[in-house]
């Protein structure tokens, strides 16, 4: 019979009551006994619910203070030098520390000066979910110095679940992590991949106590093998378990987010006893796997999408499944695709979402009891759960195929009219440039900020009455107004060129667009862990959108009145909209960022009509959309270009189209980058030292460029010299006449002296900048 298994359950609580006992920790107002208790609480109530769900081989290890790579750092003793205590084990306080950094005055147990700079933060693969990247140094020791597995299998063999620990593998741990160098320098000068046979015993050990816990199958993540990978990681993996080999328990090496495609052979070969592969990324990975399977291999398939939120649709899943079970029988598992950490924990929890839309979804509970029935329905077809859940699972798929909530045909109309013409601004740029420069009027070097100003405890109180209607709309747009003239007024006095309205009414950027759209709906308590305590609820597209009416402009206009300097208005671009949403899995993300283009496209002209000269359109999350494998990057490129240019090529040439992006690695992308061909794009280079230029100057970036010259992540208040000496920098890779002047990104996280304390300075840099041109 096919076992019904998860990878992984969300953590945080279907009331994210991880989250809350973490931070009242952390403010001292709940000793470390009252944590300890919540989350042997949460452990206890999420196996209950998997297993009352029908999964049938629980998950341990899942489970994790702060992060999952943290703990096996902790666990393996890779912990670093500053956070070394007097003597003796790791605490958790150890733990926190690593993660947040452990600031002077309350931390005498830490040795060195005291204070200690937390590990840094990364994103997991291509998901939302940030990790702790492990520091290794040249001499590093492993050492088994963390209980919190052996401890988490006896709570749940105490709980008479059976279960199955959950290990980041040796390699993905590896290939995670990042060579660090003594104290003073952090030079690599070293392969973290030569750390493989020191690590290795560790893991052993590990399985040694296992097995005497009587654990029976391990998972061992090994997600990398789904990466290009390079050759010696690849020899690695087969040197590396064929030394585990010898270890005890059964192994299940697990993959996800991707295909295995030139790594499908190795996988398959490793010498374990099972497979699992993600089916919902990498569909075309089946029936291949099957051929490659050696025949002692237990193969896990995920065929319910673990990072997403809707129903499976059960038929097409069970058809796989069923092929898979002529040809391997018992040797089948069924799983979700991934860890169900990425997904929403319980969709019971809903109070507010229509019936209809409820009955479209699926959170991590129900994603357990759609696994469950799956692996029911490979040996028992007739059973009356099986017959009820199929029967409904037809019916969400029926409903959602013919839904005209989800169907628009004028959405669609408008999008099979698109033409090659209306990605395409009516100028090149060399002409709209000179269009420009007398249409704006702007000195050289202008200065600018990238939209959002302090968002204000004011700020966000007058927001929170206004959505519970303590406050009227008229009082709420005054309360606004007055932000916005506070705004103005303070960019005025400080001599800013191209002026914002300061963003007082977005909560956040992606949410203030999506609540205004139709095709979007948002959860009460769709809440992911993103990192530690923080979580997000990303919105839910579920049908064609469209913008049934203007989104920004009375904000944009009203700020615009204030002032005879150039307004910029402010929008967030279609691909940032859709890679910070949940998609629909109906159709595309090409399709989706193209609707989104449209409706973002709408507001862009209405804003131009409304006379406003600039305008900015954000695209945070356009270099972290890429595909994990390169194969596919040119695919995604095409299309999330495509979109930008779409939202932005509305205009006439005189208007100015802005671009902002707050990362710093350009050099993969940069091509594409210029191909969204917008006039001025800013980013973020102050930490780099303005290196990122680099790539534009070999590129011979064609547009104008305002390359950050300050960190707007911390309050340090720059002096002029500094931000002077970045621009000259600058110039040295752009031409001095294409460059802005500007932070790093949005203030919204600053407070107001800082903020304008920085800006003073960045307004006296670009005026000594342009004395010395004269
Ligand atoms: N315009 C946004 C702001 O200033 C940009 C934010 C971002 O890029 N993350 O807040
Ligand atoms: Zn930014």
């Amino acid at each position: 019979m096919a076992l019904a298994h998860t990878l992984g359950f969300p953590r945080i609580g279907r009331d994210r009551e991880l989250k809350k006992a973490l931070e009242a920790h952390w403010k001292g107002e709940l000793d470390e006994a009252g944590l300890r208790a919540v989350g042997r609480e949460l452990r206890a109530r999420h196996w209950q619910v998997q297993k009352d769900a029908g999964i049938e081989l629980l998950p341990v290890g899942d489970f994790a203070w702060y992060d999952q790579v943290l703990t096996h750092s902790l666990t393996f003793g890779v912990i670093p030098e500053r956070f070394h205590t007097h003597g003796g084990k790791p605490t958790l306080d150890t733990l926190f520390g690593m993660a947040r950094g452990v600031s002077g005055s309350k931390s005498s147990q830490h040795s060195c000066c005291g204070s200690a700079h937390a590990q840094e933060m990364t994103k997991w693969f291509d998901t939302n979910y940030h990790y702790l990247v492990p520091e290794f140094s040249a001499d590093q020791q492993f050492a088994l110095s963390w209980e919190q597995l052996f401890e988490e299998v006896e709570e749940a063999r105490a709980l008479g679940h059976t279960v199955k620990p959950v290990l980041i593998g040796p390699l993905t741990y590896l290939w995670l992590g990042k060579e660090k160098g003594g104290v003073a320098s952090e030079t690599k000068n070293f392969n973290r991949l030569d750390l493989l046979e020191r690590l290795l015993p560790v893991y052993g050990e590990i399985l040694q106590r296992l097995a005497a816990q009587g654990v029976e199958w391990v998972q061992i993540d090994e997600p990398i093998l789904a990466l290009d990978l390079p050759q010696d990681w690849k020899n690695a993996f087969e040197r590396g378990y064929n030394l585990l080999q010898r270890e005890p328990l059964k192994k299940l090496v697990a993959t996800y987010f991707s295909g295995l495609e030139d790594n499908l052979g190795l996988a398959a070969g490793l010498p374990v006893d099972g497979l699992h592969i993600d089916l919902v990324r990498a569909p075309e990975q089946f029936p291949s796997i099957l051929d490659r399977l050696p025949a002692y291999k237990v193969l896990s398939l995920g065929v319910v999408n673990g990072r997403n939120v809707w129903r499976t649709d059960l038929h097409k899943a069970l058809d796989i499944l069923q092929q898979a079970q002529e040809r391997i029988g018992d040797r089948l598992w069924v799983a979700p695709s991934c860890s169900l950490l990425h997904s929403p924990v319980d969709l019971g929890r809903e109070d507010k979402l229509d019936a209809e839309l409820q009955s479209w979804l699926a959170f991590a509970v129900q994603k357990c009891e759609e696994v469950a029935v799956l692996a029911t329905a490979l040996s028992d077809p007739q059973n009356a759960k099986v017959q009820a859940a199929l029967a409904q699972s037809r019916a969400v798929q029926a409903s959602r195929a013919q839904s005209p909530r989800i169907h628009k045909p004028q959405v669609q109309a408008r999008l099979a009219a698109i033409t090659q013409a209306d990605s395409q601004r009516q100028s090149a740029f060399v002409k709209r440039i000179d269009l420009q420069r007398a249409h704006l009027d702007l000195p050289a070097f202008p200065t600018t900020t990238i939209g959002s100003f302090p968002q204000t405890a004011a700020i966000r109180l007058a927001r929170q009455s206004f959505k519970q209607g303590k406050l009227s709309a008229a009082e709420y747009t005054e309360a606004m107004h007055s932000e916005i003239r506070h705004a103005v007024d303070v960019q005025e006095k400080l001599g800013l060129d191209v002026l914002v309205h300061g963003e007082a009414e977005r909560n956040d950027m992606v949410e203030y667009f999506a609540e205004q759209l139709d095709g979007y709906a948002f959860t009460r308590f769709g809440w992911v862990q993103s990192y530690g305590s923080r979580c997000v609820k990303p919105a839910v597209i579920y049908g064609d959108l469209s913008r049934p009416q203007p989104m920004t402009v009375a904000w944009i206009r009203y700020a615009q009145t204030l002032t005879r300097k150039v307004m910029k208005g402010m929008l967030t671009g279609p691909v940032t909209m859709l890679m910070w949403s949940f998609p629909r899995d109906d159709i595309s993300r090409e399709q989706q960022a193209r609707q989104l283009a449209l409706a973002i496209r709408d507001e862009v002209v209405d804003l131009e009509a409304a006379g406003i000269r600039i305008i900015q359109i954000d695209e945070a999350a356009f270099r972290e959309g890429l595909p994990l494998r390169k194969a596919q990057w040119q695919g995604y490129l095409d299309w999330a270009t495509e979109s930008f240019r779409l939202t932005a090529s509305g205009v006439r040439d005189e208007t100015q189209i802005h671009t902002h992006m707050c990362y710093s690695e350009f050099n993969d992308v940069i091509e594409s980058i210029a191909a969204m061909d917008a006039d001025v794009i800013t980013i973020e280079t102050s930490r780099s030292d303005m290196e990122l230029l680099d790539a534009f100057e070999a590129f011979e970036y064609p547009n104008e460029i305002g390359p950050g010259v300050y960190d707007i992540h911390s309050p340090r208040v720059p002096d002029t010299g500094e931000m002077v000496r970045l621009m000259r920098k600058a110039a040295q890779r752009v031409p001095a006449e294409r460059l802005w002047v500007n932070p790093d990104c949005g203030l919204k996280t600053r407070g107001w002296p800082e903020t304008e304390a920085a800006l003073v300075n960045m307004v006296a840099a670009a005026r000594q900048l342009r004395s010395e041109l004269a």
